[in-house]
């Protein structure tokens, strides 16, 4: 590991605060920047960019979730610079190191910026071994849902397909061993799926449970993974009894609706709490237009409303 992380030049570190507990935070010197919470905010990568000083560094390493990677995607590209951006994720699950897009939030409301793909990726499942065990599975469970939402794209190719299909097959066959266990070995499986699951969603996109999720992830502060598994149960539910897509059908084959579901209970996976009067409304009319918009079945105010009393009531 050592060797593969010479770097050279002034290095600009973004990075969660669970660095210092990282194996290789010895190995990794430079200019450090944590200031930013889970979900990003757009003031907190202004900061950064800030610290960050247009072309001071000559790397720029991103060590941490989706969070980390997606902050310094943008920082970079708010800075214009020229500098490398090197991920290194710590969690399975976010894809974030594979996709050129990066989720950020202003004033509550997602943004999704284009930002690029880093330009160089390592995939270190030792890291994997220090994350809570909540944490691990709601990065597991965004991968699933991004590898089965890409799946069902109506602008899903060959190949985002193929991605995919690899992604549910590593993330299914690790699940046990890395969530539970810890088991190394499954723990890389698991980081491959998830690897493979943001390749699949940076060739299509993601859909509904997406969309649905920002609003339900920001207004009751859970983890995004979180609020995404609990709407694809909600939107697989519904596509599956008012449509017939073959699409449906094949992705069966891999992973059932069934299996989904056995994975969330045993996952304790809970709906929200502290839901107050108008919440849906207010989560209705916060869904994310372009994803909504890529779901293979329609899904109009009165559908959405419905769907998210569901999720609320668990
Ligand atoms: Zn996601």
């Amino acid at each position: 590991m050592a060797q593969q992380l010479i770097l050279s030049g002034k290095v600009f570190i973004v990075c969660g605060k669970s660095f210092d507990l990282l194996p290789l935070k010895n190995l990794i010197q430079g200019v450090r920047f944590s200031g930013f919470t889970p979900n990003p905010d757009y003031e907190d990568v202004l900061k950064g960019t800030t610290v960050f000083g247009g072309g001071k560094f000559d790397t720029i390493v991103a060590i941490g979730g989706g969070s980390a990677i997606d902050v310094a995607k943008c920082i970079k590209k708010i800075s214009k610079s020229q500098a490398p951006l090197i991920a290194i994720p710590t969690t399975a699950g976010s894809g974030a190191e594979s996709t050129g897009s990066a989720v950020i939030y202003k004033g509550g409301v997602k943004h999704s910026i284009d930002c690029g793909l880093p330009d160089c990726v390592f995939l270190m499942p030792e890291l994997l071994k220090t994350l809570p065990l909540y944490q691990k599975k709601c990065a597991f469970l965004d991968a699933l849902c991004q590898a089965a939402e890409s799946w069902w794209s109506p602008y899903a190719t060959e190949e985002s397909i193929a991605y995919s299909k690899k992604a549910i097959g590593l993330l299914l066959a690790g699940m046990d061993g890395y969530i539970e266990k810890n088991l190394d070995e499954d723990a890389e499986t698991v980081m491959l799926g998830a690897n493979y699951a943001g390749r699949a969603i940076n060739i299509t996109a993601t859909t509904a449970p997406h969309a649905m999720s920002y609003k339900l992830s920001s207004l009751y502060n859970i983890p995004h993974g979180h609020a995404v598994c609990l709407c694809m149960q909600a939107v697989w539910e519904y596509m599956k009894v008012n449509s017939n897509l073959t699409i449906l059908t094949e992705l069966e084959n891999i992973l059932s609706f069934d299996d989904f579901k056995k994975i969330l209970r045993g996952f304790e996976m809970q709906p929200p709490k502290n839901i107050s009067e108008g919440d849906i409304d207010i989560l209705v009319n916060s869904v994310d237009a372009d994803r909504l918009n890529n779901n293979p079945v329609p899904l109009n105010k009165k559908i959405l409303y419905t769907l998210y009393e569901k999720i609320l009531k668990g």
